[in-house]
């Protein structure tokens, strides 16, 4: 949210362009609430969500660890001052040579979904430790995940002994609840069925150690969604009826959840017009859109609390798109969204709780246009 800082920032230095405003102290907040209400639980940033150096830097210095997808993703890792054993390659999706990579550099903890994928594993970092990642429908999700990632619960059993097998530590099972997930009860499915999944392993004399309980921890945009510690609650209670008093080791993979709300993009109307002489909708044209970071706008999933200078006039439905020259380039149109009809082209507007998967989706240079900045206070 536009906190005073960002305010401030805005009022100080006039920044050109459309541009992305972060304001560090929230990510603090939002870190500590993760390890207040989730005392045993480590916690890995999803450094996708927002990998600008200044937030790895702060997160490593409060003692996160970090959830990976790539070689240049560990190396910023690195580089912000994690050390190799608080890096996990969490992609169920790597090249055997940068697995290769990862394993040279330290990295002990690999994600995987399949056999194929444990053998890469089990010839480029042998030894190393490995979870697999079950499917879940990310039903109550606004940004589901879908069937990309993940095994069916019995195939994840087949991976694992195939892990050990070849060596690898079989370590654990992880999930993701889908993105934005709003509904507390998500986890319980996923933690039962990883449960099974410890037992049937522990028939064959594997002990597993691990649940990654995932990412899926919203950010409040339009509506509002419950806290952190209403999430600790459900997850514990969901752990605590799977596994009892023999539960597992945890982890959890934060990223939206962790900056979402700590951003705030400052763009500009470009354009104000009308289809044809008696139109009632505005079209409001904006200096980023779909292509300048607001990818998230995909199928009007993401609906960001848009603020103007001019709030307290009366309001009409518009639909609002981006500069570029692409048809797609359209933020809402299906929802029209409720802006003042006072609004004025080269009116600044805020677009709040955009820390979170911006400047990682912001195109190079489309129609010259050039990727979203950003200024991290
Ligand atoms: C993207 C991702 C996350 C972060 O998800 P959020 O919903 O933003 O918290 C966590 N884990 C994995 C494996 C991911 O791909």
């Amino acid at each position: 949210m536009a906190t005073a800082r960002i305010l401030e920032f805005l009022r100080r230095e006039k920044p050109e362009g459309p541009c992305l405003v972060v304001d560090l102290k929230v990510i603090e907040e939002n870190y500590e609430a993760f390890a207040r209400t989730m005392p045993g639980t480590r916690i890995f940033y999803a450094v996708k969500a927002n990998p600008a150096p200044e937030i790895l830097a702060l997160l490593a210095g409060l003692g996160s660890c970090f959830d990976t997808a790539s070689v240049p993703e560990i190396e910023m890792a690195l580089a912000a001052g994690a050390t190799p054993d608080r890096i996990s390659f969490g992609n169920t999706i790597k090249k055997e040579r940068d697995i290769a990579r990862a394993h040279a550099l330290g990295v002990k903890l690999y994600a995987v979904d399949s056999h194929e994928e444990v053998e890469k594993v089990a010839r480029a970092a042998p030894g190393a430790q490995v979870f697999c990642r079950i499917l879940t429908d990310g039903a109550g999700a606004e940004w589901p995940l879908s069937r990309k990632f993940g095994c069916e619960p019995a195939m994840a059993e087949s991976v694992l002994l195939h892990a050990h097998a070849l060596g690898l530590v079989a370590y654990g099972v992880s999930f993701h609840v889908g993105s934005q997930q709003t509904r507390l009860e998500a986890w319980d499915v996923a933690l039962g069925q990883a449960k099974a999944i410890f037992n049937t392993m522990a028939g064959h004399g594997i002990i597993l150690q691990m649940v990654n309980l995932g990412g899926g921890f919203p950010t409040k945009y339009l509506k509002q969604v419950p806290g952190t510690g209403a999430y600790a609650n459900a997850i514990h209670e969901a752990l605590t009826k799977h596994f009892g008093n023999a539960l597992p080791e945890t982890i959890i993979e934060p990223g939206r959840g962790m900056v979402g709300n700590a951003g705030v993009v400052k763009a500009e109307v470009v354009l104000i017009s009308r289809k044809h002489a008696n139109d009632n909708t505005r079209w409001v044209y904006l200096d980023i859109g779909k292509f300048g970071g607001l990818a998230e706008t995909m199928d009007e999933a993401i609906r960001y609390p848009i603020t103007t200078a001019r709030d307290d006039d009366a309001r009409e439905p518009c639909v609002i798109a981006g500069p570029t020259c692409d048809s797609a380039d359209v933020l809402y149109e299906k929802t029209p969204y409720p802006l003042p009809v006072t609004l004025s082209v080269g009116d600044e507007v805020l677009i709040e709780a955009a820390g979170a998967y911006t400047t990682t989706y912001a195109s190079v240079a489309f129609n010259g246009f050039p990727p979203l900045k950003a200024y991290v206070i």
